[in-house]
């Protein structure tokens, strides 16, 4: 794969002969209009077309291949950032976008009663699992197809996208018809047949980073999905397994500005699966939104200490909206907005 970079002074015409040379050797063309300059990342096996072919076309400064394993995803390929549009809101954006909501959906109340607090706190998302990925057999796994119909219809009720985890590629399609974004869990993130089978939905993807993956390994596996032509990807930083035992996982916070360096797509942080227990969401949520993340993901429950999953870092609502009412000061001294 490699990339046409056109001069600043090219004309659209000169643009769509380059175009259309790229498409007569045999390859797809992908317009990425900068502000400043036009790219063509030409995707295709480059080593069937020698890069003079189009170097010498009218118009072009330079052909240049894309040196990193991932392409697609890089930005080389496309130097402005993804931003992810959906009904509603948007990420990856000025503004930050919170996915707010509980782990596990439990009943129509505990979900509408998080989503209105979300709401009001100003959050742009509902989140809860209906098919859960539990290390024990004897855990609540989810209420399964009950749990998306609860979410779907308490998104629509308070106006809020809406986005659950999908663990098999066989549930995609299911999953799909009921909410706005797809989320791939950290267990999940190198399951390949999945990642292709969400590659052809037509849905944004929220790739969750692996316990055990590095930042180049998140990054191929968003190149998977869109190498089978989904571009709408979120990549979601949630904290690494490492030796520490206060925490949960490991929040690797470095991975925000590396991933904004070498890729366009939007990434957040999910400081409740990182941590795993509650006095440090705020003080980490301030910490990505200061670092550059696009965006947060927090679990919260209407009452914690009952929740059947993940009540330990889940907060109550008024605490979640307190520290809802904070960020706005971190965002703005990033000059983002909630
Ligand atoms: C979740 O978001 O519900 C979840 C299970 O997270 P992770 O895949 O990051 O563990
Ligand atoms: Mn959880």
């Amino acid at each position: 794969m490699m990339i046409v970079v056109m001069r600043k002074d090219a004309t659209l015409k000169q643009i769509g002969s380059v175009i259309k040379t790229i498409e007569e050797l045999g390859f797809r063309p992908h317009m990425s209009e900068g502000e400043e300059k036009t790219i063509i990342g030409v995707i295709g096996d480059e080593r069937k077309v020698s890069k003079d072919a189009l170097a010498v076309l009218p118009g072009v400064e330079s052909v240049v291949p894309i040196l990193k394993p991932f392409k697609l995803a890089s930005r080389e390929f496309k130097p402005d950032k993804t931003v992810v549009k959906l009904n509603g809101a948007e990420i990856g954006g000025e503004r930050i976008s919170v996915i707010a909501g509980p782990c596990a959906i439990e009943t129509y109340d505990q979900v509408l009663e998080a989503a209105k607090s979300a709401k009001r706190a100003g959050a742009q998302i509902l989140r809860g699992g209906a098919f859960k990925p539990r290390t024990s057999p004897y855990s609540f796994q989810g209420l399964g197809e009950e749990g998306l119909k609860i979410l779907k219809s308490v998104g629509e009720k308070v106006g809020l996208p809406v986005i659950t985890e999908v663990m098999t590629p066989e549930l995609a399609d299911l999953i799909a018809d009921y909410v706005d974004i797809l989320q791939v869990g950290a267990r999940n993130m190198q399951n390949f047949a999945l990642l292709e089978k969400v590659g052809k939905i037509s849905k944004p993807i929220l790739l969750k980073r692996g316990m055990m993956s590095t930042i180049e390994e998140l990054l191929m596996s968003a190149e998977y999905i869109m190498a089978n032509g989904n571009r709408n990807v979120i990549l979601c930083e949630r904290g690494i397994r490492t030796f520490e035992k206060y925490t949960r996982n490991t929040l690797d916070m470095s991975a925000v500005p590396v991933i904004q360096k070498l890729s366009h797509l939007p990434v957040i942080v999910d400081p409740s699966h990182a941590t795993g227990e509650r006095y440090m969401i705020a003080p980490l949520s301030f910490g990505a939104i200061a670092s550059g993340a696009d965006g947060l993901m927090i679990e919260i429950h209407p009452d914690p200490d009952k929740a059947l999953c993940d009540g330990y870092q889940s907060l109550p609502l008024p605490q979640f909206e307190e520290m809802m009412a904070q960020l706005a000061a971190v965002a703005a001294s990033v000059n983002r907005k909630i």
